[in-house]
C-alpha cells in the first residue's frame, strides 16, 4: 500500500489530522494507495511556509530562480519511466502515452517558463520632454494553483512553472484522484534545492483542502483548471476577495469536416482526437460534424478504423486504458444510455468492457442533431458524435451551438474558408488540418464557458504578477 505524503515547507510530511482518503488503480478498481485528506491545519502550515519563503524566493535573481527551474525540468527527464507509471497507475491512461507526451510536457514546462522569465522584459513609455514610465512587474506572493485529474502532472506543471518563475511562491492542490505523480514532483522538487516553502503540495479533497485555498486571505490569486461549474464557485469566491482568477474549464469541441479535405489525414487524426487518453483530454474533438457529400464514406470509415482500436491494461500496448474512475465511468454510461433513448445509432462501442477495472469501450453514435444532450454536455469521455451539415453557415452554427469555446478543428484545403470559418468559430484554439500542435508561446483557454483568462506565454507571466507603473519627471 503506497501512502502519500503532503510537501509542506520543504520536507515530506503526514497529514496533521492523521486522515487519509482512498486512492484506487483504475485498471482493478482496487485500493492501491492513501491519500492524505488534509484540513486547514495543513493549510496554515504551507501559509506559514510560503509566507517565509517569500522575500528570499521573489528577490533573487532571475538567473537563478531559472536555473532552479531549468533543474527540475531535468530531474523530471532523468525520471520519465517511474512518472509515467505513476501517472497511469492513477489515471488509466496507457503508460506509453504518459512516457511520450504528459511527462515530457512536464518537463518541457518547466524549461519553457525557466527560459522566457529570462527573455521577458517590460515596457516604457516616454512623454516627451515631461517624464519616463517604466512598468515594474512584481510577483503577488501567495498563489494557489488547482489542477484536474486528466493530464496530472502536466497541468499542475502548467501552473507551477510560471508562477514560480515569476517569483511566487506557491501551494497546489492536484486532484484527490491523481495525487501520485505530484507527490513524487515533491520528492524531485527536494533533490533538486528548491529553497523550502517555495513550493507546498497538498493533497487531499476539492470541496474541503482546495476550497481552503481559494478562500484563504493570505493567497492573491488562483489558476485552476477543472470542470465549468467548480470554476463558476472558484470565480465567485474569488471575486468576493477582488482575487484574481484563471479558470480553464470544460470543453465540447466540434471537429468540422469540409469535402475537400484530405481525406485519410481526416480520418487518421479525427480519431485520435476523440480518443486519445480515452477522450479524458478538455481539447479532444467529440462533436464531429462532416459535410453531407462524404458523409456516409466517412461514417464507414471512420467506423472501421475505431475498430482497431485495441481497449486493455494500460502497462500493455493499448491504444486506450480504464476511464479514471468508477463514478466517471458510471457518468459516461448514463450518457449514452440517455443518448440511445434520445434515437441514438451507436454504430461502435456503447457499451462496458466484461472484466474488471473501469473499461468503456470507443463508442461512436449516430442520428443525434446538436441539440441532444450528448451534443450539448461534456461527456469527457471515449464517446464521440457523427453528424452531417449542409455547407459553412450550417458548420458554424452547428459548431457553436453549445455553451462551450474551448477548442476547435477544421479540416479543409480551401485557405480562405479555412479562415473564414475558423473567425467565426468561437473557440479559444483552432486547428485548421492537425491536432493538439502546442507551442507554448500561444495563448492558451477558452471562450465562453470553457473558461476566463489565457495561460501560456506571456499571458501566464502577466497572470503571476502585478503591474506597478512608475512615472519619473525629467
Ligand atoms: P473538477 O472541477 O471536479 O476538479 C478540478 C480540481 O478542482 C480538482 O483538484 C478538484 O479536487 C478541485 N476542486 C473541486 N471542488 C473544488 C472547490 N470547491 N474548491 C476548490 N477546488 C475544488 O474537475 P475534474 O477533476 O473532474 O476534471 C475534469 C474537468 O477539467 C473537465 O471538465 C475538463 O474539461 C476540465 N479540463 C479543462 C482543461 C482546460 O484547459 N480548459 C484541461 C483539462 C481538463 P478533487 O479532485 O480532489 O475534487
Amino acid at each position: 500500500m503506497i501512502s502519500l505524503k503532503n510537501f509542506i515547507n520543504g520536507e515530506l510530511v503526514a497529514p496533521l489530522e492523521g486522515n487519509y482518503i482512498d486512492n484506487y488503480n483504475p485498471s482493478t478498481g482496487q485500493v492501491y494507495g492513501k491519500v492524505p485528506d488534509s484540513t486547514d491545519r495543513d493549510l496554515q502550515k504551507a501559509i506559514e511556509a510560503a509566507k517565509s519563503a517569500f522575500p528570499e524566493w521573489s528577490q533573487m535573481s532571475i538567473d537563478k530562480r531559472s536555473r532552479y527551474l531549468m533543474k527540475i525540468a531535468d530531474l523530471i527527464e532523468a525520471n520519465i519511466g517511474r512518472l509515467a507509471e505513476a501517472e497511469s497507475l492513477d489515471n488509466g491512461k496507457p503508460v506509453s502515452l504518459a512516457r511520450r507526451v504528459d511527462i515530457p510536457r512536464a518537463a518541457a514546462n518547466f524549461r519553457f517558463f525557466a527560459a522566457a522569465i529570462v527573455n521577458d522584459s517590460t515596457e516604457s513609455h516616454i512623454m516627451e520632454g515631461q517624464a519616463v514610465n517604466y512598468t515594474r512587474r512584481a510577483p503577488l506572493g501567495i498563489v494557489g494553483c488547482i489542477s484536474p485529474w486528466n493530464l496530472p502532472l502536466y497541468l499542475l506543471t502548467w501552473k507551477i512553472a510560471p508562477a514560480l518563475a515569476t517569483g511566487n511562491c506557491v501551494i497546489a492542490k492536484p486532484s484527490e484522484i491523481t495525487p501520485y505523480t505530484a507527490f513524487l514532483l515533491s520528492e524531485l522538487i527536494i533533490e533538486a534545492g528548491l529553497p523550502a516553502g517555495v513550493l507546498n503540495i497538498l493533497h487531499g479533497r476539492g470541496a474541503v483542502i482546495g476550497q481552503s485555498i481559494v478562500q484563504h486571505e493570505e493567497v492573491k490569486a488562483i489558476s485552476f483548471t477543472g470542470g465549468t461549474e467548480t470554476g463558476r464557485l472558484i470565480g465567485k469566491l474569488a471575486a468576493e476577495q477582488f482575487k484574481k482568477a484563471s479558470l480553464e474549464l470544460g470543453g465540447k469541441n466540434p471537429v468540422i469536416v469540409f469535402d475537400d479535405c484530405d481525406f485519410e489525414e481526416a480520418i487518421t487524426t479525427s480519431v485520435k482526437s476523440a480518443f486519445t487518453n480515452q477522450g479524458e483530454i478538455c481539447l479532444c474533438g467529440s462533436r464531429i460534424f462532416v459535410q453531407n457529400s462524404i458523409f456516409e464514406k466517412f461514417k464507414e470509415s471512420f467506423v472501421k478504423q475505431v475498430n482497431d482500436l485495441t481497449v486493455g491494461d494500460p502497462k500493455g500496448d493499448v491504444n486506450l486504458g480504464p476511464l479514471v474512475s468508477d463514478r466517471h465511468l458510471q457518468k459516461v454510461e448514463q450518457f449514452v444510455e440517455n443518448g440511445r433513448s434520445e434515437g441514438a445509432e451507436i454504430l461502435i462501442g456503447g457499451k462496458r468492457l466484461d472484466q474488471e477495472g473501469y473499461y468503456y469501450l470507443p463508442t461512436v453514435i449516430a442520428g443525434l442533431d446538436e441539440y441532444c444532450e450528448i451534443n450539448q454536455e461534456e461527456v469527457f469521455g471515449p464517446v464521440v458524435t457523427l453528424v452531417p451539415f449542409e455547407d459553412e453557415a450550417d458548420a458554424i452554427a452547428k459548431a457553436n451551438s453549445t455553451k462551450y469555446g474551448l477548442a476547435a478543428v477544421i479540416w479543409t484545403n480551401d485557405l480562405k474558408r479555412a479562415h473564414r470559418v475558423a473567425h467565426q468559430v468561437q473557440a479559444g484554439i483552432i486547428w485548421v488540418n492537425c491536432w493538439m500542435l502546442r507551442d507554448l508561446r500561444t495563448p492558451f483557454g477558452g471562450m465562453k464557458s470553457s473558461g476566463v483568462g489565457r495561460e501560456g506565454g506571456n499571458d501566464a507571466l502577466r497572470f503571476f504578477t502585478e503591474p506597478q507603473n512608475i512615472c519619473i519627471k525629467l
